[in-house]
């Protein structure tokens, strides 16, 4: 497999170790395995260093605590990759963690799924650092310089253990600001020597998607709906449905293959809307797909809603899929409102009985808050619901640390 040359242009990071000490309490998170260290916590440092140098963490003894990569650019100081016991932090180190995610992720490629998020970041022990595949396409996403100079020893690693045909870096927004850290390294860059169609096929549960991502949302897809969305394919037989937020349509296909009559999916992005008409018809193999009656809005979902009250239109299944609400802890208030409001509407055009889908990815809104506001938004309406089901993370998309749930779900009937 050739990479592209500018990958031997990178950095490689600094030979010499930094060695820190922290607070009391940042030594206690540490322990509880939390994967970060903040600037705040460090007490002691050897020397400054560049994002992605190693840095060590010793206690009041000088004994070992944990090693992770330094970041200056970031709050976020040190993100561990190995505690408790030393470790060299090297290709096979990189193969030893990508194989037990990997093992995680068996069942999936069972149900006819080959789109799946391979590694999940701090819940896989690679903190700011994911890796999803797409049939045969990986994309490797950094949320930290620091990663950059150590990208050429985690493509030999995925090289090792991963067969595939093509690699996609994406960059988050922060990090792609930081060009003196990228060595040209740039969001969306093909990292393989030959770039791949831009929209790549792949499976989730033998239904076929499309996505790009190059420049699509996140890596191209909203992987950790999944299950959710399985759960809506089976709830759907006979129902009209309408997505909002609906994305590529993800949930809408699945409804559909479920045997649903009538799909409406609305989103706001045109792209998306565009994208979801083309996953209509690389399903029209599926029967119940192709019996289906689609509609398909790039609206903004509030005003879709608003509208359909007005014509009195009903539906039998509403999901609501927002996108993040709540940035930081300031925006959570604000967040659950719209989580209500958001309630309100849904009910508002869901028959009497129909199912009410809502979900929440805002890591600072708790599950408990958030099913509150849902339950309190729907008693105000006069239809206290009965809950289905709360459901929360998939498999490819496992917890290890507080702030890594963030994904929940309430399924739940109306009367
Ligand atoms: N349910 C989708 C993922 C939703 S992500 C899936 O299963 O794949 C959130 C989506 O909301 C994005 O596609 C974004 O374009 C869309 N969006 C954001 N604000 C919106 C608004 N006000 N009205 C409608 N769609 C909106």
């Amino acid at each position: 497999m050739d990479f592209i040359p500018a990958l031997s242009q990178l950095s490689s990071p600094s030979a010499q170790r930094i060695a820190l000490r922290i607070s009391a309490p940042g030594e206690r998170a540490l322990k509880q395995g939390h994967p970060w260290v903040f600037d705040q916590s460090i007490t002691e440092q050897s020397h400054e260093g560049l994002p992605g140098d190693l840095a060590v963490i010793f206690d009041d003894k000088r004994s070992f605590l944990a090693i992770g990569l330094y970041d200056p650019t970031s709050p976020i100081r040190v993100r561990i990759l190995q505690a408790t016991k030393p470790a060299p932090i090297d290709s096979t180190w990189y193969q030893e963690k990508i194989k037990t995610a990997d093992a995680i992720r068996a069942p999936l490629k069972e149900q006819a799924t080959n789109g799946y998020r391979l590694i999940h970041g701090e819940n896989d022990g690679l903190p700011g650092l994911v890796i999803d595949r797409y049939a045969e396409t990986l994309v490797v996403k950094l949320y930290t310089p620091a990663w950059v100079p150590h990208l050429n020893e985690i493509l030999s690693a995925l090289q090792q253990t991963q067969p595939f045909d093509h690699l996609i870096l994406r960059l988050n927004r922060t990090l792609n600001k930081q060009a003196e850290y990228l060595y040209g390294l740039t969001d969306g860059l093909t990292l393989t020597a030959q770039t791949p169609e831009s929209l790549i096929l792949f499976k989730e549960n033998g239904i076929t998607f499309e996505c790009d991502p190059i420049h699509g949302q996140k890596t191209g897809f909203f992987l950790d709906q999944r299950e959710n969305r399985a759960r809506v394919r089976s709830l759907s037989q006979g129902k009209s449905i309408l997505n909002l937020f609906s994305y590529t349509g993800g949930f809408s296909l699945y409804a559909a293959d479920g045997g649903a009559k009538e799909v409406v999916s609305v989103d706001v992005s045109l792209p998306a809307a565009q994208a979801t008409l083309r996953n209509i018809e690389h399903n029209q193999n599926r029967p119940n797909v192709r019996n289906a009656i689609f509609e398909t809005l790039d609206q903004d979902a509030f005003e879709a809603l608003a509208q359909m009250k007005i014509s009195n239109r009903l539906f039998d299944i509403v999901i609501l899929d927002p996108p993040m609400f709540a940035q930081n802890q300031s925006q959570v208030e604000a967040a659950l409102t719209a989580y209500r409001r958001l309630t309100h509407l849904g009910l508002d055009v869901l028959k009497r009985g129909g199912i009410l889908v809502q979900a929440s990815c805002s890591s600072r809104v708790s599950s408990v808050e958030f099913f509150d506001a849902i339950h309190r938004s729907a008693r105000e309406s006069g239809r206290p619901l009965q809950e289905i089901e709360r459901t929360g993370h998939p498999l490819d998309h496992p917890i290890k640390y507080k702030e890594g749930a963030y994904l929940k779900c309430l399924f739940a009937a109306a009367p």
